[in-house]
């Protein structure tokens, strides 16, 4: 491992002047993506600026607008056990528990977790060609093993996906990212925040070098009485999704008045399509409405052999998600149903 400067920033305005002061440098939070991806040799870094000790980033708190503000430092275990996501986001804290483990979860932080890079076999193999680690070497996946890669949103440079569950839930649930820079402080919503791979997958995401995540919005409406995230995966633990889906509901009677359906584990963001949000509202809550509805989140979606049976496998998983949310008291907090 190359060594590198440490030094802890007590606040944003210390991170922020850090991170700019040093010519090639990251910030550092639970540690557990940035060391591994140091230690491969995958990323460097000059000097690493601990972002730990900012106190206002470390809380849940209501919000005037009746939504829930959570520190871009708070773990991810801390957020899934608060009462305030337990109680009224119900689908994050069901999202995050299916990832990782809980040593992992302890350690690892929510703004962290939004900015995890991909585990795309090839992207962490140093003697591989691949466009986001090294851009224009071309891409190993392609016409490599690509049992985990993506089917929507691909491009001819990247196939990868984005592994996190937490922010499939949070794109379901319309969360914002806060952010603040060196020039001014601005809000991206999550579902915005992630990009595509087009020609240039060596970035992904929309923060600019230099800025740092101050915290998450999420808005009132937490679906709490009607959702369900189901991941499905290699094994039923310690593993990432081949296919996630979160759905949220509102019902009234068997008829859908609202819903969100956000897929994990088929693009190198999470993927929601707002056409077929529109086909559910007002019709009941039904196998078909639902198959009809994955039919168009699908539509489009792109195999490159190994992972051909991905679509099947997303447009099943969006139909039996969608029923579990029907009845959620039947889904124990943290349990994967088995396949
Ligand atoms: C074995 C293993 C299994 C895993 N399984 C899953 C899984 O199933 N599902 C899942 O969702 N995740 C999984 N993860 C990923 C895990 O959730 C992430 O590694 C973790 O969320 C990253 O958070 P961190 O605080 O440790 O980030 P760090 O490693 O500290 O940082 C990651 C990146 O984010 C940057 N950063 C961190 N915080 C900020 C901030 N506030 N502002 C700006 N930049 C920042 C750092 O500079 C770095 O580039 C797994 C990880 C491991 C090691
Ligand atoms: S899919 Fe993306 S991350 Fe994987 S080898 Fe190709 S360019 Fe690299």
């Amino acid at each position: 491992m190359n060594n590198f400067a440490y030094s802890r920033a007590h606040t944003v305005t210390d991170a922020i002047q850090q991170i700019n002061s040093h010519g090639h440098s990251q910030f550092i939070a639970g540690g557990t993506n940035v060391v591994d991806l140091l230690k491969y040799f995958i990323t460097s870094a000059d000097a690493l600026v601990d972002i730990n000790p900012i106190e206002e980033h470390h809380s849940i708190e209501e919000m005037e607008d009746g939504g829930v503000r959570i520190g871009a430092l708070v773990t991810n275990a801390d957020t899934a056990y608060h009462p305030l996501i337990g109680q009224r986001y119900p689908l994050l804290a069901k999202a995050i528990l299916a990832g990782a483990s809980p040593q992992i979860r302890n350690m690892a932080t929510n703004g962290g977790n939004l900015l995890q890079r991909t585990r795309c076999y090839y992207f962490y193999d140093a003697n591989a060609p691949c466009n986001k680690r090294e851009p224009g070497s071309g891409c190993s996946a392609i016409d490599g093993y690509n049992r985990i890669m993506a089917i929507l949103g691909t491009s001819e440079q990247c196939i990868a996906v984005f592994p996190s569950d937490m922010c499939v839930a949070l794109a379901a649930l319309d969360a914002q990212i806060n952010i603040s820079g060196p020039y001014a402080d601005h809000t991206i919503p999550l579902v915005d925040f992630h990009r595509l791979p087009g020609d240039t997958p060596h970035l992904d995401n929309n923060l600019q070098p230099g800025e740092i995540i101050t915290s998450i919005d999420l808005p009132a409406q937490g679906f709490s009485r009607n959702y369900s995230y189901l991941k499905l995966r290699d094994r039923n633990s310690y593993a990432f999704a081949l296919v996630s889906v979160a759905t949220g509901l509102e019902l009234e009677g068997d008829v859908i008045r609202d819903v969100r359906i956000a897929l994990g584990g088929v693009a190198h963001k999470p993927w929601r399509v707002p056409e077929a949000e529109d086909f559910l509202r007002g019709k009941t809550a039904s196998r078909e409405n639902f198959g009809a509805a994955a039919d168009i989140i699908l539509r489009g979606a792109t195999g490159f052999m190994h992972n051909n049976f991905k679509i099947e496998l997303a447009k099943r998983a969006i139909i039996r998600n969608s029923m579990m949310a029907l009845h959620p008291e039947t889904q124990l907090p943290g349990a994967q149903p088995s396949l």
